[in-house]
């Protein structure tokens, strides 16, 4: 599936990417502390003793934090360590008062796992790839310089400091913009079902490093970069396109890659070198004297398993297979949590109005959400979080156009109306006399009035161009204001035809 080529003035090249994700893990209070952990609180407001670094204070872990971490873990099927420490990586930062950060080396808490990412959207299940983790960790995170406040001097906010991050280590297995792209959005996506990380990569809860490196098609690996804190799915893409660019054109002028820390300026779209990669020794990493190794027995393993809900893939196979849905559209509905729930909120509704099982208006419930609804909000620069119509009011509006109350056309007037007023569908209809009417009378007298308005039509139809009739049902429905019975407009023009 997957064959991205970088066209160089000397071949072809192919590209290596790995991505090492920090996700902030959802919990009130920090990994070694009880501080708060509230985005977007006034800064040094959420800093214990312990986050500050006074002498004499000891960490001590919060077992909500390893619980998401193993959730999160199990969430990729794999392997968890029951016996894992922490590690001392000693550095010197403004924004570090202890001068180490604790972090996990040699014995991770999470080891092998792996995710599939599907390619083709239209295709999820012909074009999907596995991409394997190494391994996550978990560890502090660091504090925050702002530069920004004061002409000549910087201030340091330690509300970060402490907060609990995964490190999610992928294995190098992935070979395209594409690819990188969908594995962190699908990652993101497994995070945010689980609930161990909000996936607000705006917020600085979710960052990628993103290390990249070329080579020639069937040749070894080559050295790699690593471009730090890309904070979006889309700049991932492009970090990986301008950096293997950049390779490329290195190598091929004669030149070759250094192993380097780089950053990237989403304004220039280009990376830029930040410093030359450190190796493990240069942080003098051992093991952290002030911790126990955390030990874990297996009643908390099972039951931070039973805690997980159905993830993505299974509801995705589930929509298809339980409930017939388009591969597309079971993939559309699985892509974020709240979609999910709105969706399943939504088919409850619409089954239990019907009296059927959900299975049998499942194709109708998310035709109209993937179709009306999200079109409908899209026009007004709304998501499903601030809908003005929730799942119950979408299932009263299905429910009238199921039972033949108003026609699907009328459907699309009454939903522009229940977002403008935020009126249920039933009181809209009465309203405004939406109602279809199967008044045979009615019917006779616009179809009558639409066939002796096109004679020339008529004499076309009856002369054998029979395509004709959906020109005469369109204009007999026109002349209702789209409130004929279909059915019926039919009939009545078939025996007014001959
Ligand atoms: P280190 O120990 O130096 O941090 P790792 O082996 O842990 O290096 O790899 C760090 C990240 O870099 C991983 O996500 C891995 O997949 C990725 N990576 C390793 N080698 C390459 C390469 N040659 N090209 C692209 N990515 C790589
Ligand atoms: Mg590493």
């Amino acid at each position: 599936m997957s064959n991205y080529r970088i066209h160089g003035a000397t071949g072809e090249w192919e590209v290596v990417i790995g991505l090492e994700v920090h996700a902030q893990v959802t919990s009130n209070s920090k990994l070694f502390s009880g501080a708060a952990t509230a985005f977007g609180a006034e800064p040094n407001t959420q800093v214990s003793l312990v986050d500050a670094a006074m002498p004499g204070m000891l960490p001590v872990p919060n077992r909500e934090c390893i619980r998401q971490a193993v959730r999160t873990g199990l969430a990729i099927n794999a392997q968890i360590n029951k016996w894992s420490r922490f590690d001392r990586k000693n550095y010197f930062y403004a924004d570090l008062p202890q001068g180490y950060q604790i972090s996990q080396l040699y014995h991770p808490l999470v080891g092998e796992g792996s995710l599939e990412v599907v390619l083709d959207p239209k295709d999820p299940e012909g074009s999907t790839k596995t991409i394997g983790i190494e391994r996550i960790h978990v560890e502090q995170d660091a504090g925050k310089l702002m530069h920004d406040q004061h002409p000549t001097m910087s201030y340091v906010d330690l509300n970060r400091s402490g907060v609990a991050l995964m490190e999610i280590v992928s294995r190098p297995d992935m070979r395209s913009p594409a690819e990188a792209g969908a594995y962190l959005a699908k990652l993101r996506t497994i995070l945010r079902y689980v609930g161990s990380c909000d996936g607000n990569m705006d917020q600085g809860s979710m960052r990628a490093d993103v290390n990249v490196s070329v080579r020639r098609p069937g040749e070894p690996f080559g050295t790699r970069t690593e471009t730090k804190n890309v904070n979006s799915v889309r700049f991932v893409m492009a970090v990986v396109e301008s950096e293997a660019r950049r390779q490329v054109d290195l190598i091929e002028d004669g030149g070759a890659v250094v192993q380097e820390t780089r950053l990237y300026d989403p304004d220039k779209n280009e990376t830029r070198s930040m410093r030359s990669k450190e190796d493990a020794h240069d942080y003098r990493y051992f093991p952290d004297p002030d911790l126990l190794p955390l030990e874990l027995d297996d009643a908390f393993v099972e039951k931070c398993r039973a805690s997980l809900p159905e993830l993505p893939d299974a509801k995705r196979h589930r929509y298809e297979g339980a409930l017939g849905l388009s591969p597309y559209n079971a993939g559309v509905l699985t892509a974020e949590v709240e979609t999910a729930r709105w969706f399943e909120a939504l088919l409850t509704a619409t089954a239990a109005k019907a009296g059927k099982g959900e299975a049998e208006v499942a194709k109708q419930a998310s035709n109209w959400l993937i179709s009306e609804l999200f079109g409908a909000l899209n026009k007004l620069g709304k998501g499903l979080d601030d809908s003005p119509v929730s799942p119950e009011d979408g299932a009263e509006l299905l429910a009238l156009v199921a039972d033949g109350t108003i026609s699907g056309s009328i459907a699309k007037q009454v939903l522009e109306k229940m977002l403008e007023s935020g009126d249920g569908a039933a009181a809209i209809v009465e309203r405004e006399g939406l109602k279809q009417t199967t008044d045979t009378g009615a019917i006779e007298a616009a179809v009558d009035q639409v066939l002796a308005a096109n004679a020339d039509k008529v004499a076309e139809y009856k002369a054998g161009k029979e395509a004709l009739f959906g020109f005469f049902v369109g204009q007999a429905m026109k002349a209702m204001q789209g409130k004929g019975n279909p059915q019926l407009v039919n009939q009545v023009l078939k025996s007014r035809l001959g």
